[in-house]
């Protein structure tokens, strides 16, 4: 499905009447929808998989902000490192040790965000809330000049049950006004995806991250 620039004009202005920004999950999709959406106004895309994050860097204009959400192997940090803009799953310190060595390599600062676990699903990574202080009050971590921590990210339980989504996404949100009072360096919250987006803008996030809303559903991969 080509994507629709209305309703991606919806969603962004959506975005910005409570001060969050969109971005958009290009994950699967092609280069051409995401030209589309980048000729409509969209700047800020969301990917998954780095060799195809880098494939598409290598043919979409220079100014597109790239968010990696998915889950970072260090190993393959050093691909991404001349050029993205924010790591959002963050989840140890030996990942941010890489990204710091890769951005130095670069001459760059990399924004990343440590994904916290909310859901009471098993399955998705994250740190809980020990060690979360425990990788930003870290010694190491002030070592670390050209890796900044400036938020959090999160994903909700997958259910139907909107209550619990709306108490897991508020109990990371209390987390990040806690946390950002010592870190005035925090400056996003990342949550919120196609199914629970409105509850995630109502508790506070400041970046949402759309996929199929946009660009249709995925095929499974
Ligand atoms: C795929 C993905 C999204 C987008 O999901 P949709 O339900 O398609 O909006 C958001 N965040 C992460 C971490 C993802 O992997």
């Amino acid at each position: 499905m080509p994507v629709n620039t209305e309703v991606l004009k919806q969603f962004q202005a959506e975005a910005k009447t409570h001060g969050a920004i969109l971005v958009a999950v290009s994950k699967t999709r092609p280069v051409a929808e995401i030209r589309a959406a980048y000729e409509a106004g969209q700047r800020d895309f969301g990917e998954n998989y780095v060799q195809e994050l880098i494939d598409k860097q290598a043919l979409l204009p220079p100014d597109i902000n790239w968010h990696f959400i998915g889950h970072l192997q260090s190993n393959k940090v050093k691909y991404i490192a001349p050029f993205v803009h924010l790591i959002h799953g963050v989840d140890s310190l030996n990942l941010l040790k890489e990204i710091n060595k890769q951005a130095l390599k670069n001459n760059r600062l990399i924004n990343c965000l440590l994904q916290v676990f909310i859901a009471r699903e098993e399955t998705k990574f994250g740190l809980d809330q020990e060690e979360t202080k425990d990788i930003l009050y870290s010694e190491k971590l002030k070592e670390l000049k050209n890796a900044s921590i400036i938020g959090l990210m999160g994903m909700a339980s997958n259910t139907e049950n909107m209550e619990q989504v709306a108490s897991e996404f508020e109990s990371l949100a209390s987390m990040y006004r806690e946390l950002k009072i010592r870190n005035p360096q925090f400056k996003y919250l990342s949550m919120g995806m196609t199914s629970d987006y409105p509850i995630a803008l109502k508790a506070g996030s400041t970046l949402i991250r759309i996929g199929s809303a946009l660009f249709g559903e995925r095929e499974k991969k």
